[in-house]
């Protein structure tokens, strides 16, 4: 019965994905060359958010493909997971122009998109890189410099925004810090994937539930 479940919630993000793949709800459609819906299984216990697509992702209608994905690779190694069993997607599917940051129209314009992909993949934790998935998943926090590294609650779901790998590629400071907090999310991910301790035991741990009572208020999905 779980398993028909799950199979109909991978079946349905195939729907979904295709529907991405066809999409001309925003402008980025006009210079994409491949929409890139997200990739990973469904369900999966972690799901990564970025921010877009770009040279390289259009091109091959995959997420974190170039040198950022190649660091995300190895960041989420060194976390304790693979590649494979996390679920990436961004926070619009289409590539900005020249890489722009994507406008708020078109995050608004390709918002269900991302909220039905949280819905099928039902993670338990989402990693945000960087500050347009923060502003998108976490509306109204401080910015990722204050927050990155923290750990949110929602809803039953763990939300650990982090610097976007691309920043780190740019910035060898960012870079330093980004590498901590994957190394420290190792811990949080033992918290919370099955076989291991309970979920409240993050809380008893002491890690830090940062601006809990705001996102106590927020209806985020
Ligand atoms: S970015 Fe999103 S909303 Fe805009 S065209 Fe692409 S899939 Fe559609």
């Amino acid at each position: 019965m779980l398993d028909k479940q799950w199979s109909g919630a991978g079946e349905a993000l195939g729907q979904l994905h295709a529907k991405i793949m066809g999409c001309t709800l925003c402008r980025l459609h006009e210079g994409r060359t491949h929409a890139v819906p997200g990739v990973g299984p469904c369900p999966a216990g972690v799901m990564v958010v970025g921010e877009a697509p770009g040279f390289f992702e259009d091109q091959q209608g995959l997420p974190f493909v170039g040198n950022a994905g190649k660091l995300l690779t190895s960041l989420l190694e060194s976390a304790g997971l693979k590649r494979s069993e996390v679920f990436i997607t961004n926070v619009v599917k289409c590539r900005p122009p020249q890489n722009r940051d994507p406008e708020p129209d078109e995050i608004s314009a390709c918002a269900p998109y991302l909220d039905e992909q949280i819905r099928l993949v039902s993670p338990k934790l989402i990693i945000v890189l960087g500050r347009h998935a923060l502003a998108r998943l976490i509306p109204g926090s401080s910015g990722i410099k204050a927050v990155h590294g923290r750990v949110f609650r929602k809803q039953g779901l763990v939300i650990f925004p982090t610097y976007h790998p691309a920043a780190a590629l740019r910035n060898a400071e960012v870079f330093e810090e980004l590498k901590e907090d994957f190394n420290n999310l190792r811990g949080i991910i033992g918290s919370l994937l099955p076989g291991t301790q309970d979920l409240n035991d993050v809380e008893r741990e002491g890690l830090r539930d940062s601006e809990g009572e705001n996102l106590g208020q927020l209806e985020l999905f």
